[in-house]
């Protein structure tokens, strides 16, 4: 509940796309799956209805980015831009604003990434994807199943392996193997 707390503070309690003042709800954004503070938007039924569904998508409701574009947020910026992209196929004003829209480099990343849906693989906590032997640290402190031993925050983790699960990658640590959630890593 913390997080939603805190990411209803951030919104003021109005959607963080369209500025809707009705029921709020976090949405996780692609590639990432845990909703987190960095990870997650609040927004509408409205908002999020047409996200999931881009055929249903009004391209008047999303007039709303011309505000919501300029978001100090990164999961609002990626959204935004997103939206943008599905909607300069068609709009002209959509790839107005596109072209004025600045991502942070690692935001841009992470924005282009999640346009294709159906490619997974496991993605760092920036949606690098993890390949086989690479090097990872760890972001903060994770527990270990069946024990009440914790990974640390910073732990390297050298020369991963693939697991089954693309959200899940498997190394080393603290001298045992182990599963790792991939967004729980950073690429080094
Ligand atoms: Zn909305």
């Amino acid at each position: 509940m913390a997080t939603e707390a805190t990411m209803l503070e951030r919104c003021g309690s109005k959607c963080e796309l369209c500025g809707a003042e009705t029921e709020l709800s976090p949405f996780v954004v692609a590639p990432h799956t845990q909703v987190t503070v960095d990870h997650a938007a609040m927004l509408c039924d409205t908002c999020k209805s047409q996200i999931e569904d881009p055929e249903t998508m009004d391209a008047n409701h999303w007039r709303c980015l011309n505000d919501s574009m300029w978001s100090q947020v990164p999961p609002v910026q990626v959204l935004a831009w997103r939206q943008l992209k599905r909607l300069s196929e068609k709009e002209g004003w959509a790839m107005d604003l596109l072209d004025m829209m600045y991502l942070e480099e690692d935001v841009a990343n992470w924005a282009a990434i999640g346009m294709d849906d159906d490619e997974e693989k496991p993605r760092d906590v920036n949606g690098v994807e993890l390949k086989k032997g690479d090097d990872v640290t760890i972001i903060k402190d994770l527990p270990i199943k069946g024990s009440s031993q914790v990974i640390k925050q910073g732990t390297v983790v050298r020369g991963i392996s693939l697991a089954d699960d693309p959200k899940l990658v498997s190394g080393k640590a603290n001298g045992q193997s182990m599963y790792i959630i991939a967004e729980y890593t950073r690429k080094k």
